[in-house]
């Protein structure tokens, strides 16, 4: 079964928005009730399922709230005990679950009804169970099966729906896999496809940036407030926007090249742990230009499928062998099979290994033996070999 997400952005009017922040505030109320009643035990979902009938009892407001909704508070308690249990096992240190904050809890889940998708005229709505119809842009269809709705508030007070369907067959058939492609995405090559075609970091981050750490640094000179400092700031905002455009220009650029070849894109679930951890302006850049790529990638084109990063850099894109380097070796050298390949470009091959393997298709052995010199010396034949091949196997 294959899962896929679509965000869509809501526009809840002011009363709405208040019916949304309620049921955030009611959802983190039940979450806190259970973290209490777990706080020296494991308790299931169910029977967290069954204090949930006993607490509306005492407290009968809680029927003006989506039922379904407020169960999912439990198999998120549920998840959260046991990923717990998990990490003690692991060896981590783990203390009790944590009461959440206000500002901590952003986001409630309607899970298999209770939410239906609506038009009128061309406004597209959302309708959900005890808040009614919320409008919201949907800027493509959400293809298959629709299991849940979450909507979540962002730090920035926006909303969102976050809407999960399960990917059926009617859908899977219109597409080719192929035209599929593994994207690897880097500091040196933004990105370096399994086709061999490399797109060298266009943003030239070091170069841009000087002026910005400049007037940074004039802005911190001048006295607050002064004609001066304004003048300053506004020049710094000016910089500012002309990156963030050079940026997203570049961006749909790309996106909108790999879109016109492919179907089907797969690219490394980017860590997030990492994006934060780095305070570098620069790397920061990039990292949020990694995350946009994919999302432009994912609206774009017909399927974007995220595949865990594990050993994808490591493993012979050929023949499976681990071949450990540091991020200073740019080459892949396998001494069992004797494939060298950039390295980038074996990540990328394994990255599409990975993301044909989910939906049973193996990548060809031609493609797999090539290197990328051959790669653009590939004939048109060779080349219909391949796709064929792909065809077979699906
Ligand atoms: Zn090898």
């Amino acid at each position: 079964m294959i899962i896929r997400n679509y965000k869509f952005c809501l526009y809840p009017n002011p009363q709405q928005q208040k019916k949304l922040q309620n049921n955030l505030a009611v959802c983190r109320w039940v979450y806190n009730r259970f973290v209490e009643y777990t706080q020296d035990k494991f308790v299931a979902r169910n029977d967290l399922n069954y204090m949930l009938v006993e607490l509306k009892q005492e407290e009968s407001w809680l029927y003006n709230y989506h039922s379904k909704m407020l169960q999912m508070v439990s198999t998120q308690i549920d998840a959260a005990q046991k990923s717990l249990i998990e990490l003690s096992k692991k060896g981590h240190k783990t203390g009790k679950l944590k009461f959440v904050r206000y500002d901590q809890y952003r986001a409630f889940t309607y899970n298999q009804r209770g939410y239906k998708f609506d038009k009128h005229g061309n406004k597209d709505l959302l309708w959900l169970s005890k808040i009614g119809y919320v409008e919201m842009r949907k800027h493509r269809e959400a293809s298959g099966d629709i299991k849940q709705v979450i909507i979540s508030k962002s730090k920035s007070e926006k909303w969102y729906a976050i809407v999960t369907c399960e990917i059926d067959g009617a859908v899977l058939s219109r597409i080719d896999f192929r035209k599929a492609i593994g994207i690897d995405v880097g500091v040196k090559n933004f990105a370096y496809d399994s086709d061999g075609s490399a797109t060298s970091n266009p943003l030239n981050l070091a170069k841009l940036l000087r002026p910005v750490a400049r007037i940074q640094r004039k802005i911190a000179r001048r006295k607050k407030g002064s004609n001066n400092h304004k003048k300053a700031v506004k020049f710094y905002q000016i910089i500012h926007e002309r990156i963030k455009n050079r940026r997203k220009d570049f961006l749909h650029k790309l996106s909108t090249q790999y879109t016109k070849k492919y179907d089907v894109a797969f690219v490394e679930r980017l860590a997030k742990l990492n994006m934060v951890k780095n305070h570098r302006l620069a790397r920061n850049i990039l990292d949020s230009s990694w995350g946009t790529f994919t999302s432009m990638l994912d609206y774009k084109c017909k399927m974007l499928i995220e595949v865990s990063a594990r050993n994808t850099t490591i493993d012979c894109s050929r023949c499976g062998k681990s071949v450990s380097k540091s991020l200073a070796v740019r080459t892949h050298k396998c001494d069992m099979c004797g494939l060298i390949l950039d390295r980038d470009h074996n990540a990328s091959i394994n990255i599409l290994k990975k993301g044909l393997h989910i939906f049973n298709i193996k990548l060809p052995q031609e493609l797999r033996e090539v290197t990328p010199v051959e790669t653009s010396k590939l004939s048109r034949k060779q080349e219909d070999t391949i796709r064929f091949y792909l065809t077979e196997v699906h």
